[in-house]
């Protein structure tokens, strides 16, 4: 395909391009509204008629790096579909994919979604309970994965489709789907509760384009190459990389890694000359950790986890380029991100609405308020999901009139979105209403703080003070009042941590979020251990 030809396809794919500023993108932003969509059109059987040829995927797995085209990677979603079909699964029957970056995960999904059947990406670092769970929810019997992935799934009474075992491919039409027909079960990070199952519609990609290249200052830019160390089983890996970046052209590299390493990060870096990643904060917290360096990029994008002033500041420096903070969640994602190249950032806020997004910070009565209240989204958002799959209770519970209640506070700035922190861990303390994320933010400022997690800690006289969980870098020396007084000089008196205690790793989900409800469970036996006197 001639190299116009292919740049006009992506230039007609992208949302954000020319020089219009943020005001006038989000003005004059309408989303699509076709009457039939399919996501496996979209990601690959388009490029794979008009591009065969083109590089859709690097993969970095093997000796040396692979690039895998359109045509190729249309031929193994073909394959899968043949024994899909051959296991009798049929339109809005579930699929598990149990497999990390790689040509046959994205196979997988796109065979499912040209079925019409959906997907249901499961985390190769699940352990059994993990898998059973999301398993007898979803309802899905037959699933794709690897050898290791086999194992894994031997316990349960499932067909399983292997890479050594597949068979020859067909050649059917996609289903005849609609924006909001089911296409793929993904599960919440089980950060406040138990997971939960958000079943997203064919819109879902087109829902995430706004954000994703917001946060990529433009993406599908000459050169550009995409990564992210995170699992392609998560909506961050999955529909905020992988996907955006095979519709729009933009080589999505794969690689394995399975818990992060910052010399194989940089690494994959150099070898997949990466342009453009998404870094949960967790893997920017290690490269920063270990005083890492990268070279070359174009665009960072992170979010999932506040990220804290501190880190833009040594993004810029040490990866080159601003940090894109964006927000959002499972259920609806991108809906806010910051945008290097089309306003300033704004350190301690995600950004400003996506095109086509409408947040608004509510009060109980589900009204707009200036101060601070609950982040929700608009109903009609691309983005958002369909339901909570097999839980109308949730689902309910989710909304509020028409809006969709995230469970983070928030407040605006200057048309900039404060995270104040999620419902559940804001604290309140002597009539004070005071977001952790603030206070950690601070805490990590200081040059012997490593990671920290701040929640409330019953209090018979202020109903809970502000307690911080602090680990130290290695070999730090830091006194608790130390720490008391970095915050009391530089946020205010009433919300500097009365209670500090060091601990050697606080706890954390799988994809590296700290799980606040259980530093809270350990205030709560502290405060049990200790009876009035
Ligand atoms: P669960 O819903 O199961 O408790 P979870 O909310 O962590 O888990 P995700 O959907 O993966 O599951 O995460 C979305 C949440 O992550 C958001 O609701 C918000 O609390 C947090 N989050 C996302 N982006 C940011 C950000 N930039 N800053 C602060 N928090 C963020
Ligand atoms: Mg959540």
């Amino acid at each position: 395909q001639p190299l116009e030809t292919a740049e006009a396809e992506i230039n007609e794919r992208r949302l954000l391009r020319g020089s219009q500023s943020y005001e006038e993108l989000r003005d004059s932003f309408r989303w699509p509204r076709p009457a039939r969509v399919n996501l496996a059109h979209d990601v690959c059987d388009s490029w794979a008629k008009a591009a065969p040829s083109r590089t859709a995927i690097v993969d970095l797995r093997g000796e040396t790096p692979h690039a895998v085209s359109y045509g190729a990677l249309r031929h193994l979603s073909c394959q899968v579909e043949a024994w899909l079909r051959s296991q009798g699964v049929r339109r809005g029957d579930r699929v598990g994919v149990l497999l990390s970056q790689g040509p046959l995960c994205a196979a997988a999904h796109i065979a499912a979604w040209r079925m019409g059947a959906v997907s249901v990406p499961l985390f190769k670092l699940f352990r059994h309970d993990a898998l059973q769970s999301r398993l007898t929810d979803s309802g899905a019997q037959v699933a794709v994965t690897d050898a290791e992935g086999a194992a894994m799934l031997a316990p349960f009474d499932l067909a399983l489709l292997t890479e050594n075992a597949l068979p020859a491919p067909g050649d059917w039409p996609a289903a005849d789907t609609g924006p909001d027909d089911p296409a793929v079960i993904i599960y919440t990070s089980g950060t406040t509760g138990s997971p939960k199952g958000a079943l997203h519609g064919h819109r879902l990609l087109a829902g995430h384009l706004p954000g994703v290249e917001m946060s990529h200052d433009r993406l599908g830019v000459d050169g550009d190459v995409l990564w992210t160390p995170a699992d392609w089983a998560w909506i961050g890996g999955l529909f905020d990389v992988a996907m955006p970046g095979l519709y729009l052209g933009v080589p999505v590299v794969a690689a394995r890694m399975a818990r992060f390493d910052v010399d194989e990060c940089l690494r994959i870096i150099r070898q997949g000359a990466v342009k453009n990643v998404f870094f949960p904060p967790t893997a920017l917290r290690m490269l920063k950790a270990e005083g890492a360096r990268v070279d070359g990029l174009r665009s960072v994008a992170s979010g999932g986890e506040p990220l804290g002033a501190e880190m833009l500041a040594w993004g810029r420096e040490a990866l080159g380029v601003g940090i894109n903070e964006f927000y959002g969640q499972t259920e609806c994602n991108m809906v806010a991100s910051a945008c290097g190249a089309l306003f300033a950032p704004r350190p301690g806020c995600i950004g400003k609405p996506a095109p086509g997004f409408r947040i608004g910070v509510i009060d109980d009565a589900g009204l707009e308020t200036t101060g601070e209240g609950d982040v929700a989204i608009a109903r009609g958002a691309g983005s958002m999901m369909l339901e909570y799959w097999n839980n109308p209770q949730e689902t309910e519970r989710k909304f509020r009139g028409d809006w969709l209640v995230t469970g983070d506070r928030g407040r605006w700035e200057d048309g900039y979105l404060r995270f104040v922190g999620r419902d559940d861990d804001v604290i309140t303390s002597a009539g004070y209403r005071i977001g952790p994320a603030e206070i950690e933010d601070c805490l990590l400022t200081h040059p012997g703080v490593a990671t920290v997690g701040v929640v409330g800690k019953p209090d018979a006289l202020r109903t809970e003070i502000v307690k911080a969980y602090v680990v130290l870098k290695p070999g730090a020396q830091v006194a608790a009042d130390a720490l008391q007084d970095w915050v009391r000089k530089r946020l205010a008196g009433y919300s500097y941590p009365r209670e500090i205690s060091f601990l050697d790793a606080l706890p954390m989900t799988v994809t590296g979020k700290v799980i606040r409800k259980d530093l809270r469970a350990l205030a709560a036996r502290e405060h049990s251990a200790v009876k009035p006197t």
